[in-house]
Formats: C-alpha cells, sequence, structure tokens
C-alpha cells in the first residue's frame, strides 16, 4: 500500500493501490506551487485514498478561477486536495515514499508557459491544458466510478 507524507511528517495519506500513470503541468501556477518549472501529480479515486494523519494542519488557498493549493501549515509542503467536488483526489507524487514499481508520464501540458530552461518532454505535448478533467482522468487509466 503506497503511502506519503509531507516535509515534517504531519500530514500523512495512504492509497490502495498504486498509480501507474502522472502528468506534468508547466502553467505558470503550477510552477510557482513547486519553485520548479512544473508539477508532477496523478489523480486518484476518493474510495482509493486515505487520510493517515494531519488534516487539521492542512490550509488552503484558492483562486476565483478554481485552482487550489492545500499545504501543511507546519511545513508548507503542497499535499492532496479533493478534485473539484468530483470523487477523485489530486496527488502530487514527490509525497510519496519510495517505490518499488514505475510510473509513465502520459504527457506535458501547459506548455505555453514552459520556461526556456525546461526540456523534459513526453510523447504527448500540450500547448494548453487537457480538454476537460474527465479526459485527464481518463488519460491517467483512473477507473471510472
Ligand atoms: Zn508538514
Ligand atoms: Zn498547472
Amino acid at each position: 500500500m503506497p503511502t506519503g507524507q509531507c516535509l515534517c511528517a504531519s500530514v500523512r495519506f495512504s492509497l490502495e493501490t498504486a498509480p501507474l500513470f502522472f502528468y506534468r503541468c508547466h502553467c505558470s501556477l503550477c510552477r510557482r506551487q513547486t519553485g520548479t518549472g512544473y508539477n508532477c501529480a496523478t489523480i486518484v479515486t476518493a474510495a482509493n485514498f486515505h487520510w493517515l494523519a494531519g488534516q487539521a494542519d492542512i490550509n488552503r488557498w484558492q483562486k476565483p478561477s478554481g485552482y487550489r493549493n492545500d499545504f501543511c501549515k507546519q511545513c508548507g509542503t503542497t499535499v492532496p486536495n479533493p478534485l473539484r467536488g468530483l470523487p477523485y483526489v489530486w496527488v502530487p507524487l514527490g509525497l510519496l515514499d519510495p517505490q518499488s514499481h514505475s510510473m509513465t508520464c502520459i504527457g506535458d501540458y501547459c506548455l505555453n508557459d514552459a520556461m526556456p530552461w525546461d526540456t523534459l518532454r513526453s510523447d504527448v505535448c500540450l500547448e494548453g491544458a487537457p480538454a476537460s478533467v474527465e479526459s485527464l482522468i481518463a488519460a491517467l487509466g483512473v477507473s471510472p466510478l
């Protein structure tokens, strides 16, 4: 059972099934969220996701557009957040504890916002965002509910 945690380990969670796919978003929000060229994230079903500790330590910042960054108020790490009213959870990959299986990047998104020094690309490159959250969920191979 994969587990993950924030820098200070106040916020901890587990997944029932290991995700196999992830994506990279190079938009200006994700760049600032991570402090680097892009975020690496995946989406799991809410049924697959369990908080183990620290939900009371999570603060939320949200834009009117819906872009949301939940973070540990003790250490500032970006932590998983529920996906816009859908029964899914967005999971930043870097929080996961070391895994034995490999994962495949299904796409690089919002490349019109990418920095010139950011040159890592997968087979699927989009200038903007995926067509919809549903199409992203499908591309990540997450079972529909
Ligand atoms: Zn923390
Ligand atoms: Zn983004």
